[in-house]
């Protein structure tokens, strides 16, 4: 028989909506994603973007304060020990909220499967969801929370360095030996390079903040963060031109361009450095639709109706990052995937499919 609902990804929009719709009696299933080098080296592995980061300190309902004890009695011990419980930390982590939504929807009845979902056919009714495993799921509704991964440059020294020294997720990688004591890059000027140039700071005292223009796209807040650093070093007004390096050591520096008409010194200059994070921006996880569903000229899928998950496919439904460029917050995303869960469930109902 037919599943209710299959929702697709498991960041906080995922979670939620699988919440919602095992409280609402739909049994839903869940595709968390594959555990595999791929979607490793792609940032696509399960629990998505939250879980790259540190402490998530905007997320309503974990103000500062000891986590410990709850986080010991609601994580099964099997979940418990993916979590790095840090000693000295202000707020509740990216990993542990994952791990905390996950619990919550999985007690009250999600089917979860570690596996990703390669191909959709929403052509026919229900619709038919293939997975990497094998699996070939019929469901009466699709809910896409499947968010977005983040970018890279390009370019083909990039490419060559990767895993030696160029990487996107500081948060992964930056403890690695490599990185200590040496002058590392992050290249991007909003939240999220602010984000990982801080976070870097803990490894090294020196980072250099290349940014294509002269001021941050950043929020107030990250920009007092970066700005009032003394460990940061602002690159105003130059973009990575090459990552630089050798066989044996991988990444030893970068050569800028400079993008400023006037300012710069030299139109081009070299900085040592062992590694290079990239935090431009980021690219929605909708290769597997194949062209199904209406998506945005960003590759965003189209919420087809205002204050509403539709898209353009009937009794499929959007939520979280993967349909939203513009708020991409955590607590937005969770609110889409209740909404999501919410219009599934009305949808069934009017269907009268109980
Ligand atoms: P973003 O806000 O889109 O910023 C991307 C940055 O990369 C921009 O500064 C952009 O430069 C630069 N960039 C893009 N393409 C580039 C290229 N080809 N070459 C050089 N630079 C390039 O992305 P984000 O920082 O990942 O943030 C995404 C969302 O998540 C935002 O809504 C943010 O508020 C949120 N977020 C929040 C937190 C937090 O609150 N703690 C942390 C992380 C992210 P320009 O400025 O010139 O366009």
């Amino acid at each position: 028989m037919a599943e209710k609902v299959v929702i697709i990804g498991s960041g906080p929009a995922a979670w939620s909506a699988a919440i919602y719709a095992a409280r609402a009696e739909l049994q839903p299933l869940v595709f968390e994603g594959a555990i595999t080098e791929e979607n490793r080296l792609s940032g696509t592995l399960p629990l998505g973007q939250l879980a790259l980061t540190t402490e998530v300190e905007n997320y309503a309902g974990f103000p500062a304060g000891d986590l410990q004890h709850f986080l010991a009695s609601a994580l099964s011990p099997d979940r418990l020990q993916y979590l790095n419980l840090l000693e000295e930390k202000h707020a509740v982590t990216g990993p542990e909220l994952m791990e905390l939504m996950r619990q919550q929807a999985f007690n009250f009845g999600t089917r979860i499967f570690t596996d990703d979902v390669v191909e959709v056919d929403l052509k026919r009714r229900p619709f038919v969801v293939h997975s990497r495993e094998g699996h070939k799921i019929e469901s009466q509704t699709v809910i896409v929370a499947t968010g977005a991964r983040a970018n890279y440059l390009g370019l083909p020294s990039e490419e060559e360095y990767k895993n030696r020294g160029v990487s996107a997720c500081a948060v992964c990688d930056g403890a690695l030996p490599r990185f200590r004591n040496k002058p590392l890059i992050v290249i991007g000027g909003g939240d999220s390079a602010v984000e990982e140039a801080t976070y870097l700071t803990k490894y090294t005292s020196k980072v250099h903040m290349v940014h294509r223009r002269d001021r941050l796209r950043a929020s107030k807040i990250m920009q007092e963060r970066a700005l009032g650093n003394t460990k940061i070093q602002m690159e105003w007004n130059h973009e990575l031109a090459e990552v630089l390096g050798n066989d044996k050591e991988g990444v030893t520096g970068v050569r800028l361009n400079c993008t400023a008409k006037e300012g710069c010194k030299t139109a081009e200059r070299e900085l040592p450095a062992s590694g290079v994070f990239l935090a431009i921006g980021h690219t929605p996880n909708t290769a597997f639709l194949k062209g199904q569903i209406a998506l945005t000229d960003k590759g965003y899928i189209k919420w087809t109706t205002l204050f509403r998950t539709a898209t353009s496919v009937d009794g499929v439904f959007a939520a979280g990052d993967v349909a939203d460029d513009y708020y991409r917050q955590a607590i937005t995303s969770a609110g889409t995937g209740c909404m999501a869960a919410l219009d599934a469930e009305r949808w069934l109902s009017a269907k009268g499919i109980h």
